[in-house]
């Protein structure tokens, strides 16, 4: 019997393996198998049986490490529709589906077997060969990790010769189980029931006697035991002054029991739920909801796109589905962009469903990620809140993905492997699972507005917020004309409105989308401007820490005194981030009580949260940021949102730009006038008539998108053409120039026989020409279909020419990439 496995390496293919026959009743599709891989032992996942015949020899199975399947025949074929249409190596790709550690390419050890340490002790004192000097090395009783191990004896024979010595018996090849996730464990400790208060008292004192003076440790643990009953095993510990050793040798004795017990850690204990109210759903929302409810019933796989303007009552209508969901017995998947910024949506679906909540972010613990991941498996919580990865989630019987906000970039992961869309993903699924799913936005995705307008999904509308409130007014304001505070980016008019707002006791939201205190330093004297040694790209001056950053790599330089190049001394810092605009409302407004929320704000845990609580308890009144503040806030007092510069995002070198400046003026206009508050808006930008910028002002995405999808068909973007993305990058600029024109002529020659439309643009030198010391060019692919092209693709990367140049020059692709510069 032989098998398929795939392995956590990047390599493209999966690997067959022997079952040993007192493995072949327990080995299944899904469990995850121990399998020797060159020199080392890595974990597998176990796809399918092979059949095919092959001529090398292969190596056994070691180990099967699951009672129970790790993904279910559905997870399987998810991966592996995921790992080819990504094309993504499949054992990165079922790795990314698992908790981590529960697939990791764990580090082995090498240590000497007892007949390893006889033969080294008779070596002769000089070393013959590899093998003696790895024995010696080893000798007596060294257990070295084989990365180590490789890097001391870096000879091409390494690997065989290590393969070598463990099949003579003389090394053990140890796979580390460090890595491997396990549950936590509770122990307590307890006499047994023969030495327990008030039988056997007399034995327990005899006892006792003969251990003070030969063992006053064990006698101490014997007699607390003894006096209390059960104890945690570390409280023992402690009062007994004592360590685990003394312990153990009592379980040796059969003198105490431990008994073990799981603990689940819960990321949802830090979560408030949200204050349940009553409500009535408007006719709007009821029709929504009934489309739904029809499907659910049904249990047909059927996409709907929910276009509600932002306060419509969206959340309502998944809440309401998921509750049919848990009638039916099955199963719901909420996906959201950002936990950290959404504690309020977790917060409604914990006040509705208690302990049936399960969460999923990038900040649990390893801990809480595998004990969230084993009881979704066990059906325990059966509604999981999450971001993008929460799509692996295994719960079982899936009746119900909802992706909200599903325009969003975050669903989208751009490294490493698979580079996957979990919106896509959550399509596959729900397809396999027969699962309904409800992709909800105030602003959807081109891409998902034109499967709703072709009939591939059905289109849900909420043109009006709840209880009739109405849309915040948008005020344009343009910067070139308008008389602005001297020196600042503050427009007389939103100065105004904002100390209006602070003085009748409101609050106020102002978003820049750039942190730090200012993008470029620049010498005044010869103007040289500060760049990153590693990444093509200007540094930003960050005057909190006093240092130059680079925002790509991280790089940082004290902020300098003199000029590099020509010694001058006058330094100024052009342009605004965040940090500057802090400092200039703190001078203008005194009064204000300002909280800033960006990436350099947040990096502690739990710092998102502390932020939204100072601003939601009111404590603070303005609340300043990044495109963060746009995303699905819910505070009722906020009465004005200020957008400082909307051309950020508008002069951006990408395609979407535009559809992006909509989304977010859109979503970020939509955190005000959410209570009872009428809500305004003031967008300063140099681009006033933009159809982006006038369309954000009454919301309205139907105009927006068919102006702007005029363009996208005459330039086939998406959504009419699918997009794929090759990048090269390498330290050698002209080897991966030369890289990137072999890979584009083989393309070409592959292509010339197929009939579907494609254009190909590059390659070309990317818009980051250099990021973390590697240069980058690439080549864009725009495809009508993108199956067949996925196939042509893979059938290139398996070939002769392009293996080899893959030794040399990185190539990564990037299917229906978010970013293509
Ligand atoms: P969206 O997700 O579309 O932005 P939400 O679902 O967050 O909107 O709803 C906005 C607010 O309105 C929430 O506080 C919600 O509790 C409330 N709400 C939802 N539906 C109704 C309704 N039919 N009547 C009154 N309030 C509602
Ligand atoms: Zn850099």
């Amino acid at each position: 019997m032989r098998v398929r496995v795939a392995v956590p390496v990047p390599a493209r293919q999966l690997f067959t393996y022997l079952v040993p026959a007192q493995l072949r009743e327990e080995i299944e599709p899904g469990k995850r198998v121990e399998v020797p891989f060159g020199p080392r032992i890595l974990t597998g996942l176990v796809l399918e049986p092979s059949s095919e015949k092959v001529e090398r020899r292969l190596k056994y199975v070691r180990r099967c490490l699951d009672y129970e399947p790790v993904l279910s025949p559905s997870l399987l074929k998810l991966g592996q529709w995921i790992s080819r249409y990504y094309l993504s190596p499949p054992g990165e790709t079922f790795k990314a589906m698992l908790p981590s550690g529960l697939l990791a390419a764990s580090e082995n050890k090498v240590a000497l077997t007892a007949q390893g340490i006889l033969v080294t002790k008779d070596l002769e004192e000089k070393e013959k060969d590899l093998g003696e000097g790895i024995l010696r090395f080893l000798y007596p009783s060294r257990q070295v990790r084989v990365s180590s191990l490789k890097k001391r004896f870096d000879f091409p024979a390494f690997n065989s010769v290590l393969a070598e010595l463990e099949s003579k018996g003389l090394v053990n090849l140890l796979p580390s189980v460090s890595t491997l996730m396990g549950a936590k464990l509770h122990r307590t400790v307890c006499l047994p029931g023969f030495l327990q208060l008030g039988r056997g008292d007399l034995t327990f004192k005899a006892l006792v006697e003969v251990f003070e003076e030969r063992a006053p440790a064990q006698a101490r643990c014997l007699k607390l035991l003894h006096q209390r009953g059960r104890l945690k095993l570390g409280e023992l510990l402690k009062l007994a002054a004592t360590d685990r050793e003394t312990i153990n040798r009592l379980v040796r004795q059969r003198l105490v029991e431990i008994e073990s017990t799981e603990v689940i850690r819960d990321p949802l204990e830090s979560y408030e739920a949200y204050p349940l109210k009553a409500i009535e759903l408007n006719s709007e929302q009821k029709s929504a909801l009934a489309e739904v409810k029809s499907s659910l019933r049904q249990g047909q796989s059927r996409t709907f796109l929910l276009f509600g303007v932002t306060g419509s009552g969206k959340t309502q209508i998944y809440i309401d589905a998921v509750k049919l969901c848990l009638k039916l017995r099955k199963s719901s998947l909420i996906l959201i962009p950002e936990i950290s910024l959404t504690p309020q949506t977790v917060g409604r679906f914990k006040a509705e469903f208690g302990e049936r909540v399960g969460v999923w972010h990038s900040r649990l613990s390893s801990g809480e990620r595998y004990d969230t991941w084993r009881r979704a498996r066990d059906g325990e919580p059966d509604v999981v809140v999450g971001v993008r990865s929460a799509i692996f989630s295994p719960l079982p019987n899936l009746g119900l993905v909802v992706i909200d906000e599903e325009h969003d970039s975050s669903y989208k992961q751009e490294s490493p492997n698979p580079k996957y869309n979990a919106r896509e993903v959550a399509l596959m699924r729900a397809k396999l699972e027969k699962a309904v799913t409800i992709l909800g936005s105030a602003t959807p995705s081109f891409e998902s507005y034109q499967n709703a307008l072709a009939g591939k999904y059905a289109l849900l509308r909420l043109s009006f917020r709840v209880e009739a409130r109405p849309l915040p007014k948008v005020k344009i304001v343009d910067m070139v004309t308008s008389p602005r505070e001297p020196g600042t980016l503050l427009g007389r008019e939103l100065f105004a409105k904002i100390k209006k707002a602070l003085s009748s006791s409101r609050q106020v939201i102002l978003l820049h989308n750039r942190r730090g205190f200012s993008p470029t330093a620049k010498c005044q004297d010869c103007g040289f401007v500060w760049r990153c040694p590693n990444c093509d790209i200007s540094l930003t001056y960050h005057r909190q820490d006093l240092k130059l950053l680079c925002h790509y790599c991280d790089f940082r330089l004290p902020a300098p005194q003199v000029c590099d190049n020509c010694g001058g001394t006058k330094i100024f810092y052009r342009g605004y981030g965040t940090q500057r605009i802090e400092g200039e409302i703190k001078r203008f407004f005194p009064e204000s009580k300002l909280v800033r929320m960006d990436f350099d704000a947040t990096r502690r845990k739990g710092a998102h949260q502390s932020i939204l609580e100072e601003f939601r308890s009111g404590r603070a009144n303005l609340l300043l940021g990044t495109q963060m503040v746009s995303k699905g806030l819910d505070f009722p007092e906020v009465v004005l949102v200020g957008v400082l510069s909307a051309d950020l995002s508008l002069d951006f070198p990408d395609f979407r730009a535009g559809e992006r400046t909509f989304q977010l003026l859109t979503q970020v206009s939509g955190r005000c006038g959410r209570g009872h508050l009428p809500g305004e808006v003031v967008v300063q930008t140099y681009h006033p008539d933009n159809a982006a910028v006038v369309a954000s002002v009454s919301q309205d995405f139907e105009s927006f998108f068919s102006q702007e999808v005029a363009t996208r068909r005459k330039l086939f973007y998406p959504p009419f053409s699918h997009l794929i993305l090759v990048r090269f990058s390498g330290k050698q600029e002209n080897e991966l120039k030369e890289g990137a024109e072999v890979f584009h002529r083989r393309l070409n020659q592959e292509l010339s026989e197929s009939a579907e439309r494609v254009r190909i643009l590059g390659p070309v030198s990317s818009l980051i020409p250099r990021l973390r010391g590697e240069y980058r060019h690439q080549i864009l692919i725009k495809v009508k279909r993108i199956l067949p092209m996925i196939e042509v693709l893979d059938q290139l990367l398996e070939s002769e020419s392009i293996r080899k140049l893959r030794r040399r020059v990185k190539v990564s692709i990037d299917v229906d990439p978010q970013e293509v510069f």
